[in-house]
């Protein structure tokens, strides 16, 4: 695709004269990797997680457009998520809150209807309580801890819980849950380990709904379904599992501005602390992107931009706002003030930023920053 004609067209509808980023959101992409994971999973359920802003494309619109596919569980980490997406959705949507329930918040979470993902006993005390002020049950979710150790109720909890369960009605558990910590591996033996203590506490608690796989976990087939996957990354175009081609289709688009162009001789540092000298003549375009706007620093020497196919390396440090590409590949003239160069896109996936910088998809994906001019296509 042209970035150039591509943008001028955008230019042209909604977008603002002038950014230095265009980030865009393809919605209809989006819902097409929600139907193939529903489709793949059919008759298990897709839930969605759409925690720090769905991975930075934008909780609402994002949610909304699930919503419009069939989506009705959403899944953030924090409370604060919960509430600020709550009016954006109809009320047939459910919210669950992945870290649980914070000590203060437990009646703002009744009253507005948000479910807490239990995690512990002192969890669950307060949330009964709560139930007992309020004089009604109220609704939740379990997590067990089945080798992650990180959220989800440990071993150790687990026969105190099942008592309490027997003795409160005052808590309706919507369904159990864990979640995997190599899913991404197919090869990974601890996916299986985990199954199994899962399925040992399916046998402790008997009659519960499970819910287990995240993206990667829904293409370790059947076994890891449940009755309600919990994707979020394959969601937003990024590979669930590590190697081999991945399935899901690119969401996002992202072209950054070039703010200078300059021909510098043989021998000349760039940016900061000097730290690259050319080893010959050199054309430079500096890009109007930096750390501050999600190129990671690890990024100078490694990564690339790209213009109509071209890769034109980053040299040097990436500054704050703004990191320097070599451009002596390109016809001389190719790239001026106000041109734009391709981050992600058809040449350069999310993976392929995240293994230059060393590092996840995930965090490419939540560190976008916000100087970019958004569109929703
Ligand atoms: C983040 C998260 C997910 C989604 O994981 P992906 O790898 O992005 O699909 C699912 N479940 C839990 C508990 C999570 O924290």
């Amino acid at each position: 695709m042209d970035s150039d004609i591509l943008v001028s067209r955008r230019r042209t509808a909604t977008i603002t004269q002038g950014a230095t980023g265009y980030l865009t959101i393809d919605l209809a992409a989006l819902g097409r990797n929600y139907s193939k994971l529903a489709s793949m999973l059919a008759p298990v359920r897709a839930g969605a997680v759409v925690k720090a802003d769905a991975y930075g494309l934008g909780a609402e619109r994002v949610a909304q457009t699930l919503y419009d596919q069939g989506c009705r569980h959403f899944f953030v980490a924090q409370f604060v998520e919960a509430v600020r997406l709550r009016p954006a959705l109809a009320k047939a949507a459910q919210i669950f809150v992945l870290n649980g329930l914070q000590p203060g918040s437990e009646l703002a979470c009744a009253e507005s209807g948000i479910v807490p993902v239990l995690n512990s006993l002192a969890q669950w005390r307060q949330w009964s309580e709560t139930a007992r002020r309020l004089k009604r049950s109220l609704p939740a979710v379990l997590q067990f801890d089945t080798g992650m150790s990180r959220l989800g109720f440990p071993e150790e909890e687990r026969a105190e819980l099942a008592a309490a369960i027997r003795d409160g009605a005052n808590v309706e558990i919507l369904f159990i849950m864990s979640h995997l910590a190599c899913a991404d591996d197919l090869e990974s033996s601890q996916n299986g380990e985990q199954i199994a203590e899962m399925a040992r506490i399916a046998d402790e608690f008997p009659g519960f709904d499970i819910s287990f796989a995240n993206s990667g976990g829904v293409f370790l087939g059947d076994a890891y379904h449940g009755v309600l996957a919990r994707p979020g990354i394959a969601l937003y175009g990024g590979a669930p599992n590590a190697g081999g081609k991945n399935p899901m289709e690119p969401v996002l688009r992202l072209d950054v501005a070039v703010v200078q162009t300059r021909t510098v001789p043989s021998g000349t540092k760039i940016g900061y602390g000097g730290a690259y000298v050319t080893r010959s003549q050199t054309r430079l375009a500096t890009i109007a992107a930096g750390y501050a706007d999600g190129l990671p620093r690890s990024l100078g020497d490694r990564g690339a931009v790209y213009h109509k196919g071209t890769r034109l390396p980053i040299v040097g440090r990436v500054s704050m706002d703004s990191a320097t590409v070599d451009i002596t590949a390109l016809p001389e003239g190719a790239l001026s003030l106000g041109s734009l160069v391709e981050v992600l896109g058809p040449n350069q996936t999310l993976e392929d930023v995240a293994g230059d910088a060393g590092t996840i998809s995930y965090e490419i994906l939540t560190g976008l920053g916000d100087r970019y001019d958004r569109h929703y296509c």
